[in-house]
């Protein structure tokens, strides 16, 4: 019922942890240490990589500088000035006591043209020689990127320096209580990390109508920083989602095209051909609500659907590439849409809105079709959605739908060798906490009733 709470930040080198002993992590829980960070030194040696370093809190942030002038220039002297609304070089320059000569010379060098555009909350750092010179400029763009300006007689060469952060992996597992939204933030997860959870799975769950108190989730995502000072919020590497029981299983890998997708242990993609909610659950105001009643318009004979009820204009999407045969409006369909996929599927929508899309027009899955409305045969705002395999209806929510483009047989060595170590993290960090027994909880039944 209660959502652990279990932080632990562990190094990105999957490898060096699959070996990490169990039985310090329980002891470490067991004298109560609720925060266990695995945390490496910033790679400046990669030989320190190959440690680990046990129970070290990641450092109090501080304010990095991108470039210590001291191990540049040590015989210089440095003053700051941060960018303003309206600042311009002149102004820049002025205030750090220079002069337009000195502006002349830097703006005037090979890469001064790149100072013409500054943005607010740029810094500027004037290195000064003991005869009061500027000798250096380094321009202060971000955390990670900077440009410096080194003096060369009357003008300026630059060069420019980026720092790489650190990226950490990080966990946190939840169970839900009320809604998926709502036990995200409890389990402490950006909003970020709970749609990319959802979305990942989006094509296995219905998290309109499935999701059910003592449902669970565990993630392990990466998180950047630069000497110590959290930068951002990364990507989720692997993610279990128990659903009524049932647990499905993510993990994150690029193929040797480059391209990142997530999929089952087995090398199955998570993404589908079809999307199992074909509307924006995170617009859903209710935000999963288990308490939520959905308004079944029964008086309709034949329903053959799906109905979700969301606001007006909450977006519709195609559940799958097509191709549009039909947009137009009746008296009872409303406005609506249908689409083909292929030769075996067809997808309908229901009392929209608005339509956004023509009929004869190519759509891709996730695609904004339409928008959540009421015209029509409808008691209220709500996309009514069909399912058609070989022209017969089927349960949208229980279909089984067609697997997309699994790992080739080729690449499954690599694939296994990459995904195994995180997913072999992710269930022992799972080990180590107080977890209900979400299997025995298998469909409680919430209030949300089937709708065909
Ligand atoms: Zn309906």
């Amino acid at each position: 019922m209660t959502v652990n709470k279990v932080r632990k930040t562990v190094s990105l080198l999957h490898s060096t942890l699959k070996d990490f002993p169990r039985h310090h992590l329980m002891m470490a829980s067991a004298v109560g240490c609720c925060l266990l960070v695995l945390a490496l030194y910033p790679v400046s040696d990669a030989e320190a990589n190959r440690k680990i370093a046990e129970s070290i809190e990641i450092p109090v942030a501080t304010q990095p500088l991108p470039i210590a002038p001291e191990e540049i220039a040590p015989a210089l002297s440095w003053t700051e000035q941060r960018v303003s609304s309206g600042d311009s070089l002149s102004t820049l320059f002025t205030r750090a006591k220079l002069t337009a000569i000195d502006v002349y010379q830097v703006s005037s060098s090979q890469d001064g043209k790149l100072l013409r555009n500054l943005y607010p909350g740029e810094l500027f750092r004037f290195g000064l020689d003991n005869v009061g010179q500027l000798q250096e400029l380094h321009h202060v763009q971000s955390k990670l990127v900077s440009r410096v300006f080194t003096r060369e007689g009357k003008s300026y060469s630059s060069e420019q320096r980026v720092l790489e952060p650190d990226t950490l992996l990080n966990y946190r597992e939840g169970v839900i209580k009320d809604s998926l939204y709502m036990s995200g933030l409890e389990a402490d997860l950006p909003d970020k990390l709970i749609m990319e959870l959802a979305n990942i799975f989006a094509w296995d769950i219905d998290f309109v109508f499935d999701i059910r108190k003592e449902d669970s989730f565990s993630l392990l995502f990466e998180e950047n920083f630069l000497e110590g000072e959290k930068l951002s919020v990364g990507d989720i590497v692997a993610a279990t989602f128990t659903n009524r029981g049932k647990t499905y299983q993510a993990v994150r890998y690029t193929n040797d095209q480059g391209v990142t997708n997530y999929y089952t242990p087995e090398g199955l993609s998570m993404r589908k051909a079809f999307l199992r909610t074909p509307l924006d659950i995170f617009r859903i105001s209710s935000g999963f609500n288990l308490k939520r009643k959905h308004p079944i318009h029964k008086k309709i004979k034949a329903h053959r659907g799906v109905d979700y009820a969301a606001p007006r204009g909450t977006p519709v999407y195609s559940a799958g590439d097509g191709k549009v045969i039909a947009a137009g409006y009746s008296k009872a369909n409303g406005n609506y849409v249908f689409v083909q996929h292929g030769q075996t599927y067809i997808t309908k929508y229901l009392h929209l809105n608005k339509k956004k899309v023509r009929k004869g027009q190519s759509v891709r899955q996730r695609q904004l079709i339409g928008t959540v409305g009421s015209t029509g045969y409808a008691t209220g705002p709500h996309l009514h959605y069909e399912f058609l395999v070989n022209g017969v209806h089927r349960n949208p929510r229980t279909v089984k739908l067609p697997q997309a483009n699994p790992i080739p047989k080729a690449e499954l060595m690599a694939f296994q060798t990459t995904t195994q170590p995180m997913l072999r993290q992710l269930a022992q960090h799972g080990g180590t906490s107080t977890f209900a027994g979400s299997e025995a909880a298998a469909d409680i039944n919430s209030g949300t009733s089937s709708a065909n």
